[in-house]
């Protein structure tokens, strides 16, 4: 049943990773998400609708534009269907509930703060400090309780302590995404800022064998790594978290 639900959400999934693609592009360049219509980065032509959509209209143009043959960055598809498969994914494990729709809107979020991270190295107010907001207030409907304002604001003090202490690595952008994290995640937080902080050091560890100490300066955007973090939190966070427990018994 839930596997049949997850494949009908599957659709919609991927075309809200399309409209992801048109928000990571536009708002940190402070442009209109609603108009105008999708157009070539390099030619400017309108794309028809034949050719956008979700990952089928890249695998037929082979990843370039049908007017100038300019390359379609591979990130396009890459969202699409990490979209797609994260809301089936929340289906999947929830059904169709409410707590379903927060984990599938937490997960939008990291997707397309993710993407925007990716490029532009920030992590914008605009969406981060809403979906914060709009994340706790439907957890504590949810499931009342203190715990998604305790981790949020504990996730978010923790990274704050880190960032001053090396601040380099950290911005404050970060901080911000650990509110969001620890209201959408509660009590299994710790679990996604652990796996995001460890993700994050095999790149450093490249960039600093290559470039030695300037590497220091260049830093890596963490947002995305926080984001992988949060995800294998949100799907398995209570079983490791119990088995870390466990462990220190
Ligand atoms: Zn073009």
């Amino acid at each position: 049943m839930s596997l049949a639900l997850a494949g009908i959400v599957l659709a919609p999934g991927l075309a809200v990773g399309s409209f992801l693609n048109v928000v990571a592009a536009r708002l940190p360049l402070r442009r209109s998400i609603v108009k105008p219509r999708s157009a070539c980065m390099s030619c400017g032509t309108e794309i028809a609708w034949y050719d956008n959509l979700p990952l089928v209209s890249w695998a037929a143009l082979r990843g370039r534009c049908r007017s100038c043959g300019a390359g379609i960055p591979a990130r396009y598809p890459a969202v699409e269907l990490a979209t797609g498969l994260l809301v089936a994914g929340c289906v999947l494990k929830l059904g169709l509930s409410g707590r379903a729709a927060v984990a599938a809107f937490f997960c939008i979020v990291l997707i397309a703060i993710s993407a925007i991270d990716l490029e532009h190295r920030i992590i914008p107010n605009r969406i981060v400090l809403p979906a914060t907001v709009v994340v706790l207030a439907a957890q504590t409907a949810l499931q009342p309780s203190v715990e998604w304002i305790a981790a949020s604001l504990g996730a978010s003090l923790f990274l704050f302590a880190f960032a001053l202490a090396y601040p380099a690595g950290l911005g404050m952008g970060d901080v911000k995404l650990a509110l969001l994290m620890g209201a959408a995640l509660g009590r299994t937080v710790p679990v996604a800022l652990m796996i995001g902080m460890i993700s994050a050091l095999a790149p450093a560890a490249v960039l600093f064998a290559r470039h030695g100490s300037k590497a220091r300066k260049m830093g890596i955007p963490f947002g995305p790594f926080l984001a992988l973090g949060s995800v294998v939190a949100l799907f398995a966070g209570g079983p490791l978290l119990d088995a870390y427990l466990h462990v220190l018994h």
